[in-house]
């Protein structure tokens, strides 16, 4: 299995998984990486996953179902370019022979699905769309702060080795953030050089694994005595942990 991200738009990847000869891709926003990437490698475009109805994650679908005949796999409570098999939390969806999981993640949209696979080669695997970003979490356009805390605290009960394939390359200021919270995390501090470096040769940051997010991203950090502290400096009546989590994504939004 190979795992690829196609950079599209301005900061999106659209993650190609591929054996050789079959591939899927999630939320392709454009068709025209996908097609190029398919044409390049000989692949077979077996189906396309979705996270959530954003256009910059839905505008491929249908030129790639015509192109190629994929099936469409998104979420049930959402609209997307219909045909789709529309799926819900608990759901098992079998697409390259991989039994994917769907975990409901409602915050960023309301009705926002991620897949997650045991084990692809020895690791798990996550495509979480706009739900978590290395460092950062989507913004909450439909959801409110404690249905993205819950989405957020299921996530990061999956294995600490899985696998984290986001939807933006949003990492870098994500850091500068997460910088600005917990000024002495050490594992940040290290992160941010390794993520710089890779960012000058134009690489992306991704995939991350859940143990890194764990240690770096403020959002799955609001329980930590150090991350509640900063919130609550910058915002005294954030009490108890909901209140921390829409404070700190408050603080993000308004951080320049
Ligand atoms: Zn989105
Ligand atoms: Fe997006």
């Amino acid at each position: 299995m190979k795992i690829i991200a196609l950079p599209a738009f301005a900061d999106n990847y659209i993650w190609l998984l591929h054996d050789g000869g079959r591939a899927l891709v999630v939320d392709p926003g454009d068709a025209q990486p996908v097609l190029q990437a398919l044409q390049r490698d000989g692949l077979h475009l077996a189906a396309i996953l979705v996270t959530h109805h954003h256009p910059d994650h839905t505008g491929g679908v249908q030129a790639l179902r015509e192109a190629t005949g994929a099936a469409v796999y998104g979420p049930a409570r959402e609209r997307i370019p219909a045909p789709f098999t529309a799926l819900k939390d608990g759901d098992i969806v079998t697409v390259l022979d991989i039994a994917w999981k769907v975990i409901d993640v409602p915050g960023h949209t309301a009705g926002h699905i991620a897949f997650f696979a045991q084990d692809i080669e020895g690791a798990p695997l996550l495509f979480c769309g706009d739900t978590l970003f290395s460092g950062g979490c989507g913004r909450l356009f439909e959801g409110t702060p404690a249905q993205m805390l819950a989405s957020l605290d299921t996530l990061a009960a999956l294995p600490g080795t899985t696998r984290v394939c986001c939807t933006h390359e949003y990492t870098l200021s994500n850091l500068r953030f997460a910088r600005a919270v917990e000024p002495a995390n050490q594992a940040l501090i290290h992160y941010e050089t390794e993520c710089r470096a890779l960012r000058e040769r134009q690489m992306p940051t991704l995939p991350s694994t859940l143990s890194v997010e764990r240690q770096i991203n403020p959002f799955l950090r609001t329980r930590e005595r150090t991350v509640k502290q900063a919130v609550q400096d910058w915002q005294s009546t954030a009490d108890d942990e909901i209140a921390v989590f829409a404070a700190l994504r408050q603080w993000k939004n308004e951080f320049k």
